[in-house]
């Protein structure tokens, strides 16, 4: 206690006041995350802080633009194209995207070669010092317009330092299969667990599931091209099913890169779908049982809780007055840039809205867009996350988790950022448990 005082206390130079959270692990031992310091300090039992502590402290964040610049010019770390409108299925959460910014699936366009070819030449031209890049197919599905495919990957696929992906929903893989395989094209499939889950929501037009046809698919590929070359992708529409997901991913594919998704109805008053409290406890047991007892942990659980934890063990410690690097976007552009079918330049695939747009095909990126992009998510750092406790933790992106409709909503960044800070808190918690575990080392 005295010590927590004499750490909060030699830090008397700053100009707001900051609290940050007291949390429980699951033995109920308290403790208190200094945001000053990203110290984790265990509160000695029958002592309330919650009126005690107050840390006088202000994040600052900045950008280099001369270093942004570069990085456009040399350092662009992946492309995703949108190979084709089309989707042969009538998905639950198909394009929300495509339909705020007005473009719909209804015209359903293929992207032409050559705005493709354009694409391409214009990323590897700028990616000269990267050391791993990436073309990406993206849809409406990808596999639709499967000709764009193979001649990218035929072009390109000699360049140093090249990897392709394509996100399917599956349905046409085993059509594909041997041309995916011999040129080890990375591919994540959208499979929502097991069939009777995956089907509720993912059918064709004719209204038939299409989780048989994604398993003759992936019975199509080789079982070592499998296990390096393979992802998932699921989107969870009701909670009730987040288990029987888990059961399932961890019996079949336990090793293949997973990420999961929850259905959000971004323009709805519906609320986003999340795992229930109690289904999230159970896992996280799970999970701390597989560390305890040096378990290989299954994909699905890590990524639930690793990229969690991962953000606590990177967190800034003894903050100082400095600057911080722009903490809360990537650089548009850089670690991604998403290209419509008619050559449209966005951030990424989920930020294809038109007053995001950061230049086309014609004329490359829009340096004095991408610059303006982040100067507004560093005047909004300097507004809101200057004063929040987890400032130095979180890693949500501004530019997406503000919006509504297309558009930048206070509102809705207020909403998410408080969402972002209690499954922070969890993410303490569960690494005061691992702490506890490891006796001061992770896994
Ligand atoms: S969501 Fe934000 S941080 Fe993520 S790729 Fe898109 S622009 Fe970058
Ligand atoms: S929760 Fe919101 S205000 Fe806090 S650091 Fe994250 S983005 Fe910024």
């Amino acid at each position: 206690m005295l010590f927590l005082q004499k750490s909060l206390k030699r830090r008397v130079s700053f100009k707001y006041l900051m609290k940050g959270p007291i949390f429980k692990d699951s033995n109920e031992q308290q403790f208190y995350y200094s945001p000053s310091t990203g110290r984790i300090i265990p509160i000695p039992k029958g002592i309330n802080l919650e009126n005690l502590i107050e840390e006088k402290t202000c994040f600052k964040f900045k950008f280099n633009p001369q270093e942004v610049r570069r990085k456009l010019d040399e350092e662009r770390e992946s492309i995703i194209l949108e190979t084709t409108e089309q989707c042969n299925l009538s998905v639950h959460t198909v394009s929300i995207v495509g339909i705020i910014s007005g473009k719909g699936h209804t015209q359903k366009k293929n992207m032409n070669i050559e705005t493709a070819l354009n694409a391409c030449k214009d990323f590897l031209d700028h990616s000269k010092k990267t050391g791993f890049r990436m073309i990406s197919f993206y849809g409406g599905e990808p596999t639709l317009n499967f000709e764009l495919i193979e001649k990218i990957v035929l072009t390109y696929e000699q360049e140093k330092g090249l990897g392709f992906s394509v996100s399917t929903n599956g349905t046409k893989l085993k059509d594909y299969a041997k041309f995916i395989q011999d040129h080890r094209i990375f591919v994540a499939v959208s499979l929502d667990g097991p069939k009777g889950i995956h089907d509720k929501n993912r059918v064709s037009k004719e209204k038939k599931g299409s989780y048989d046809e994604i398993m003759k698919g992936l019975n199509a590929l080789d079982d070592s091209f499998k296990k390096h070359h393979l992802s998932f992708s699921a989107t969870i529409k009701d909670p009730e099913d987040f288990m029987s997901c888990f059961e399932f991913f961890s019996n079949n594919f336990q090793n293949n890169a997973f990420r999961v998704g929850f259905v959000k109805f971004l323009d709805s008053p519906k609320k986003e779908v999340m795992a229930t409290r109690k289904d999230f406890e159970r896992l996280k047991n799970i999970y701390l049982q597989m560390v305890t007892n040096n378990n290989k942990i299954p994909t699905f659980l890590s990524f639930l809780f690793e990229e969690g934890l991962n953000l606590i063990d990177n967190r800034v410690r003894n903050y100082n007055e400095e600057e911080l690097s722009c903490l809360h976007s990537c650089i548009p552009g850089v670690r991604k840039l998403f290209i419509t079918t008619e050559g449209k330049y966005y951030p990424c695939e989920k930020l294809a809205y038109p007053e995001l747009e950061i230049g086309d095909n014609k004329q490359g990126i829009d340096r004095d867009k991408v610059l303006g992009l982040l100067k507004f998510v560093i005047d909004k750092e300097n507004d809101y996350c200057s004063t929040c406790w987890a400032g130095t933790i979180c890693n949500s992106c501004i530019l997406l988790e503000s919006r509504k409709e297309g558009k930048y909503d206070q509102e809705r960044l207020c909403q998410n950022c408080d969402k972002k800070r209690n499954s922070i808190i969890d993410y303490l918690s569960l690494y005061a448990d691992l702490k506890k575990v490891k006796k001061n080392e992770r896994r």
